[in-house]
């Protein structure tokens, strides 16, 4: 993706989200009013992932804007950003019928189709796990109460895992160590982009090197 340019790559982000909003590729999708692809700006540092809309984000198909939205903002607000500099999607992108969990074969066609080409596009420094669905695809077998603000780092890019929002709300006392999760988030930024500068530059492509063509082979001389 490093060679497409920004014009190139929003083209391409609102292609896929032009798709997710026709896509039929799951019974999700019959049941939806709107299928939200995600908000945010196509260059965002930090990307959020969630479950999946819930009943406000299919009226708007706009992600997190209920409840969980406004706690998720209010955590965002601590680290001194907005919801309008991160990038927030969820696993699935049409509401499960009565906000039951996604399935399995449901969140595979929906992150192959749709999650990873984004975040390929968008090419986050950090993503930003919230709850187990999202957490599942980049720590499989992770507990989340074991391993809630503790990053990772794959290829430059780090992925942290926090409670979502609703647990949050459920169950307040969880609040403090989300908002220590995410006070980490500015240091993981600044940490990306330093290992980003000082990855050695690529190699110079072998320069091209013209040659003449081969002179006509030397008539023969015959001796005789
Ligand atoms: N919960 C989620 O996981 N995603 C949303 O967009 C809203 C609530």
């Amino acid at each position: 993706m490093a060679d497409m340019d920004l014009a190139q790559r929003a083209a391409q982000l609102d292609t896929i989200a032009a798709e997710i909003r026709q896509c039929t590729l799951c019974g999700l999708s019959q049941g939806r009013t709107h299928a939200v692809p995600g908000d945010g700006p196509y260059t965002a540092d930090i990307m959020f992932i969630g479950e999946g809309p819930g009943f406000n984000e299919d009226q708007r198909g706009l992600p997190f804007i209920g409840p969980s939205g406004r706690l998720l903002e209010e955590l965002i607000r601590t680290i001194g950003l907005d919801r309008t500099q991160v990038f927030i999607t969820n696993v699935v992108r049409c509401r499960p019928p009565e906000n039951r969990d996604p399935l399995p074969g449901e969140i595979s066609i929906c992150t192959k189709t749709y999650l990873y080409r984004q975040i390929d596009l968008i090419n986050p420094k950090v993503i930003v796990t919230l709850g187990r669905f999202s957490m599942g695809l980049f720590f499989p077998g992770g507990k989340i109460t074991a391993i809630h603000g503790q990053e990772k780092w794959e290829n430059g890019r780090a992925y942290l895992p926090m409670f979502h929002p609703a647990a949050i709300l459920r169950n307040m006392g969880l609040k403090p160590q989300a908002e220590a999760d995410m006070a980490k988030l500015p240091l993981i930024v600044t940490e990306a982009k330093q290992r980003a500068a000082s990855q050695p530059p690529p190699p110079p492509s072998a320069p091209v090197i013209k040659l003449d063509p081969p002179a006509d082979p030397p008539a023969q001389l015959s001796l005789f």
